[in-house]
């Protein structure tokens, strides 16, 4: 029988190649190979900087922690997302206030509008699946809100809205008006995650330019560099340089930068992606919209728009019919014909987690609904058309 696994990494012996070469040089943690893959990830989403850490869940955290989110402060995201978008608020002391989504799985701005408070200090949006959320009516709804609140002596004061940061984990190569995610935001984060696009097994990037909340891009880098690394005025690298050993420890920062192993990886994955990756992935969704077309029992996704261009993440297929026990037992049925579906996502206020601080899924009638009818597809680069084909055959066989 065949199998067809849901997201397993596409690693080619150039990464593996690159790992031993890493390994040789002698230089194991962050340094230049990180820094290289830094100048190129800012290359590629035509933006100034970026920083490499090891997840795009300390990107997210670091992002509040430098805009000095904490207890009293409320940040609004999307109910239908991975923990981590809102887990990061909670580490912060802030408050997560969730806004439903639209049919596009998608925060919806004009929920977004209605959840604002004095108190919002930052809006995490999230292009779910690679699909970009509406940037410009995201926007709209900040620039327009008219209680916005800085707490006072704060980096806040530099800013006339609440911070628009993106949980672009699932988007990277996206594009929105012809132009990269991470460009877009006033700061963007990336995971390099096993499942995500494109991998260093783990890691992640936070991509921002200048001048910003009064900073410079090189400043901000280096506040985020000083974040991730204990606070420590130089770098492993920098202290390696003989006789160069004094350090000052300027805040009490965190551990999560990249390693150069991570990074040799990442860098040889950018280099097949704009090729190879995307267009793989490209290929393997447009074969699900052809080959479900037309069937009256799903509800197709769109991966590009008069605005956008999705990355080709997620096939999140959606059953007309809505119930949840069918829809499990549909990814039952193609489990036991070899093919691995999951679900994306179980909605934050379903969580012990989220319910048990108060949250209720009645609130979110949109979020519900979508969960209740979502499967999503496999789609890698390690399967072919055909295997893409084949699963379209099963569901519409099992389907109900
Ligand atoms: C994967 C993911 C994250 C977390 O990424 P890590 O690199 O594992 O920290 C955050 N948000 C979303 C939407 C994700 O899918």
């Amino acid at each position: 029988m065949k199998k067809i696994e849901f997201a397993p990494p596409d690693i080619t012996e150039a990464e593996i190649a690159a790992v031993t070469e890493t390994l040789r040089s002698g230089w194991i943690t962050t340094g230049p190979r990180v820094k290289k893959f830094e100048v190129q990830i800012a290359d590629y989403c035509s933006q100034e900087r970026a920083v490499c850490l090891s997840s795009a869940t300390a990107g997210l955290e670091l992002a509040l922690r430098l805009f000095e989110v904490g207890p009293g402060d409320e940040v609004v995201t999307t109910p239908y997302t991975y923990a981590a978008t809102a887990n990061v608020i909670l580490h912060t002391g802030a408050k997560p206030v969730f806004a439903d989504v639209k049919d596009d799985f998608n925060v919806d701005p004009e929920a977004v509008a209605r959840v604002l408070s004095p108190r919002t200090k930052a809006v995490i949006s999230v292009d779910f699946g690679g699909m970009p959320v509406d940037y410009d009516e995201l926007k709209t709804v900040l620039d327009e809100f008219r209680g916005w609140s800085p707490s006072a002596g704060t980096l806040q004061e530099t800013l006339p809205r609440p911070l628009l940061l993106a949980d672009t984990a699932h988007g990277f190569g996206a594009e929105y008006d012809g132009r990269k995610l991470g460009s877009i935001a006033d700061m963007t984060v990336f995971s390099f995650h096993a499942v995500k696009n494109l991998t260093t097994a783990e890691g992640g990037a936070v991509t921002f330019g200048g001048p910003f909340c009064g900073m410079e891009s090189d400043e901000i880098y280096k506040q985020l560099r000083l974040l991730s690394l204990h606070g420590q005025s130089k770098d492993a690298l920098a202290k390696m340089k003989a006789g160069a050993w004094r350090y000052t420890i300027e805040l009490a920062g965190y551990k999560c930068n990249m390693t150069d192993i991570q990074a040799a990886i990442g860098m040889v994955q950018l280099s097949r992606y704009d090729a190879e990756i995307l267009p793989h992935r490209k290929a393997i969704c447009e074969t699900y919209l052809e080959g479900l077309a037309g069937d009256p029992r799903f509800v197709l996704p769109s991966f590009v728009t008069a605005r956008k261009r999705s990355s080709y993440h997620l096939f999140p297929l959606r059953l007309s019919a809505g119930n949840e026990k069918a829809r499990d037992v549909l990814i039952d049925k193609m489990a036991d014909a070899g093919i691995a579906c999951n679900v994306h996502y179980i909605p934050l206020p379903l969580h012990p987690l989220y319910r048990g601080l108060g949250y209720r899924m009645e609130d979110y009638p949109k979020a519900a609904a979508l969960y209740r009818s979502e499967v999503s597809l496999p789609v890698h680069s390690k399967m072919t058309t055909d295997d893409a084909k084949y699963v379209c055959g099963k569901l519409k066989e099992i389907g109900e």
